[in-house]
């Protein structure tokens, strides 16, 4: 221990989140500096274990020394103010106890990397540095270093060292306060930062300033400048203009001439220049926009929800696709920040970057705070310190949104509340923004408003029970109707021999006749690459991955096969690898294979695809977004990419392939899925009145009951249906469900254990609870063997007590050692 700080009498304890799977708080000695002003939500440095430093979260701040352990001191408090709100905090508890993880992996999840420490993180020396003889030779050499690089990444100090363990140089380095540790920590987030110039103030007045341009007639290269200087700011005629000044660098041209003379009017002191943080999200979005006027039924539906909103927490809002559901929220929206509360706005993550954002920001401006997960970091934790700060009143956000610190919430708005994917699955924790939202909703006194035009079984259910309020939109704004839905029986049109490859002659007619009407149509097939696998025609071969259980997809523009679930990649093989034939040959059909096909049957054709394997860079998607909308492409092929919140003017024909592979997914959400999607990719045709939609569905099966819910737009049919299914069987709504999974090299000890899971839980919790184990649809991932273990429960039970003994139960079998190398993972409402 050193003599500088380290006093004996320090009595602050602080009980502190680690950014690590710990099942529980550590306590920390606050060092005596530090006493009394350490504040719950700042960030602290402080040592883990032997070798490790992390960033911490400051929980509890007491007087009690814990029992079983001598409390380490804090190495560096972080932030004067806390980062984080009291709610986030408890937040972060009710996610990790609801989900059954650990608080750090809710920390570590909710904190931008930005916030946090890395191996690039960077080392400083410490100017105010006052006790060099504390340095042994060694760390004096070091320190040097540090000084004369002004910084090192982590990486770097342990290559210059060589040592393995750079955090215990760090920490001794700390404690001496020869560093200052974690630079990149404090101001990971550099503001941005744009240097400007004005005139003095002495020439910022009149009549100097006509005197001044007298004087530089002699000098033309600056007095072009100071003219130049004067049409961007006419300070002239208003010399209060001038405070504001202009970038300094509309005035560089690269002509070092200009450039020279810009310096010399900086030396004589005309002008003077000065810096200003801006934002990095000062958008050109055009013109602000007014508030748009609602039509009758969006003005009855603004009404209910503030109606309903009286009595219940949350509404759902079910309207049409097309409905104007946004209007609806931008007024609620002004409403809420009117009155001074905090608004969040979630997004499913593609929607995102597409129109909607622009809408927003024409109309609420500087307001808005964009939360994406393609953002860089610096953008992240300007949005997180804006929410703080009070500059962003509104968030729209995609579902990590959730976790900024808000303090004063008055509404969220859940947009296609339906979406899966607002439910995080890797990693931990597996929370589901929705029902998340309901939470924070709840601890900061605000309403939640879902919307959809395919409301989830579970939230219109509790519509129906009167949890939440109900408000409809049944018609398209501005009577545009809803699409004529058909279908195409393929296995008839096989029969006829009309089918072209993948493509009835009754859907080449029809997107013939679009293209010679020059309108435009979305071709939606779920499922990317060119041909989900590939077989051979004398052995029956299937193109399989290595590590996985499924079948490699080939993706034809790169000549490879592709695992979708570990990235395995191999090439093309041109004989068949199990018997040695040449007729291997593709099977099936991806968004790759459809958009070459179609550009056959259509050369003229202007033809895109929007995947996964397309967009990869945001500015790609954008991109496709804004040709489709300036009509540069006639036909847009998609996986549901394509179905989700666009809104085009010209799209009249949406074609569905492969329907009936979703329908048959043996899953019991298939139905719901089904429905959902279906729905959504049609509701992008016939948006507008003056161009009626239609859509095509193909399919061997024209006689299944959702086909016919979807074609008459009959989501309370579905419904009804589809409610009494999971009562009979006893799904959600009726029942939550916890899946536990066991994963494993060895098959046999993935089940074994998950046998044994299965065993001990239904002895207390009773066999009806529990299900399995069984293998999953995927059995084998990243050469892991899995097993399921379903637990379902009444949805009235209390499972506080009952999670608590499933973790210990998963304790057991974690820690029995014939299970060695066993991990479970634990998805609570699994989706
Ligand atoms: P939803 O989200 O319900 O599918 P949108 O909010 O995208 O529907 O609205 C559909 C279209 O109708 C959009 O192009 C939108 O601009 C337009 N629209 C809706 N309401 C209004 C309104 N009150 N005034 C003008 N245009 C509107
Ligand atoms: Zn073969
Ligand atoms: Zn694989």
């Amino acid at each position: 221990m050193n003599q500088l700080d380290f006093q004996e009498e320090v009595t602050q304890f602080a009980d502190v989140i680690l950014p690590i799977p710990v099942p529980r708080l550590f306590t920390y000695r606050v060092p005596r500096e530090f006493a009394g002003q350490i504040q719950i939500g700042a960030r602290v440095i402080v040592q883990f274990g032997k070798t490790k430093i992390v960033t911490a979260l400051v929980a509890r701040v007491h007087t009690q020394p814990p029992k079983q352990y001598q409390a380490k001191y804090i190495l560096e408090v972080l932030d004067e103010t806390p980062l984080v709100t009291r709610w986030q905090l408890e937040l972060f508890s009710w996610i990790s106890e609801y989900y059954m993880c650990h608080i750090g992996e809710v920390m570590n999840v909710a904190l931008p990397s930005g916030l946090k420490i890395s191996s690039q993180s960077k080392v400083q020396y410490n100017p105010d540095f006052e006790h060099p003889d504390l340095l042994t030779a060694r760390e004096k050499e070091i320190v040097e270093e540090i000084k004369a690089k002004q910084s090192l990444t982590y990486d770097e100090l342990a290559r210059f060292a060589d040592v393995k363990n750079v955090y215990h140089l760090i920490k001794s380095l700390i404690g001496k306060r020869a560093i200052i540790v974690f630079e990149e920590v404090r101001e990971k987030y550099s503001p941005k930062v744009v240097r400007k110039i004005r005139l003095t103030s002495f020439y910022a007045d009149p009549e100097n300033l006509k005197a001044l341009i007298g004087q530089l007639e002699k000098s033309p290269k600056q007095l072009d400048i100071l003219l130049e200087y004067l049409r961007y700011v006419p300070a002239l005629r208003d010399p209060e203009k001038n405070t504001e000044g202009t970038p300094k660098s509309t005035f560089s041209r690269n002509d070092e001439l200009s450039d020279s003379s810009l310096e010399t009017l900086l030396k004589k002191g005309i002008f003077e220049s000065f810096d200003v943080v801006v934002s990095r999200f000062a958008e050109d979005t055009g013109t602000i926009a007014t508030m748009p006027t609602l039509s009758e039924p969006q003005q009855r539906a603004v009404q209910e929800v503030t109606q309903a909103f009286q009595e219940k927490d949350t509404v759902l809002l079910h309207g049409v696709t097309g409905a104007g559901k946004t209007e609806v929220y931008i007024h609620l929206i002004e409403q809420a920040l009117e009155s001074g509360s905090q608004v969040l706005y979630l997004l499913p993550e593609i929607a995102l970057t597409t129109q909607i954002v622009i809408r927003l920001k024409k109309i609420f401006g500087e307001r808005v705070g964009i939360y994406h997960s393609k953002f860089s970091d610096n953008e992240r934790v300007e949005v997180w310190k804006g929410v703080l700060s009070g500059r962003f009143q509104f968030v729209i956000g995609v579902r990590s949104a959730i976790f900024l610190p808000f303090d004063s919430l008055g509404l969220i708005i859940v947009d296609e509340e339906h979406e899966a994917s607002y439910k995080q699955y890797d990693p931990a924790p597996r929370y589901h923004a929705r029902d998340s939202a309901l939470v924070i909703a709840r601890m900061q006194g605000a309403k939640v408003l879902l919307g959809s035009a395919t409301p989830s079984i579970e939230s219109f259910y509790h519509a129906q029970q009167g949890r939440y309020g109900l408000v409809q939109l049944k018609e398209r704004f501005g009577n545009a109707a809803l699409p004529a839905i058909e279908l195409i029986d393929i296995r008839q049109a096989r029969k006829n021999r009309e089918m072209k490859g993948d493509f009835s002659g009754e859907l080449l007619r029809q997107l013939e006749q679009n293209l010679e009407k020059k309108e435009q149509t979305i071709l939606f097939q779920n499922r990317r690459g060119y041909s989900p696998y590939l077989t051979c025609d004398d052995c029956s071969w299937i193109s399989k991955c290595d590590n996985c259980d499924v079948s490699l997809t080939y993706h034809q523009r790169d000549g490879e096969l592709r695992c979708h679930y570990c990235g395995h990649k191999e090439h093309l093989p041109r004989t068949c690898p199990a018997c040695g034939s040449t007729k291997i040959r593709t099977q099936g059909f991806g968004t790759e294979k459809l958009e070459e096909d179609l550009q056959l049957h259509f050369p003229a054709a202007r033809i895109q695809r929007m995947d996964l394997d397309t967009t990869r860079s945001k500015t790609a998607f954008q991109q496709m977004i804004t040709d489709f909308e300036q009509g540069e492409t006639d036909m847009l092929v998609g996986t549901q990419m394509v179905s989700k919140g666009l809104d085009f003017d010209k799209v009249s024909l949406v074609a569905i392939f492969d329907a009936d592979r979703m329908i048959n997914f043996p899953d019991f959400r298939s139905t719901e899925r089904s429905f959902q999607l279906l729905t959504q990719v049609s509701g992008r045709a016939g948006r507008r009145k003056e161009r009626a939609g239609r859509v095509l569905i193909q399919t061997n099966n024209t006689q299944h009951p959702i086909l016919a819910k979807i074609i008459h737009n009959d989501y309370e049919g579905f419904y009804a249906e589809e409610i009494e299914e999971r009562q009979a069987y006893g799904y959600p709504p009726f029942t939550r469900i916890i899946r536990l999974t066991t994963r494993h090299l060895e098959q046999q000890t993935a089940q074994a254990a998950a046998q044994k899971l299965a065993t001990l839980l239904l002895q207390k919790v009773g066999t009806d609870r529990v299900k399995g184990p069984e293998s999953p649809l995927v059995e084998r991932i990243r050469n892991q063997f899995l097993f399921d273990v379903l637990l379902k429960f009444e949805r009235n039970l209390n499972l506080k007590a009952i999670k608590e003994f499933v973790k210990e139960t998963i304790e057991e079998v974690v820690t029995t050692k014939e299970f060695k190398g066993i991990s479970i993972v634990i998805d609570v409402d699994p989706v």
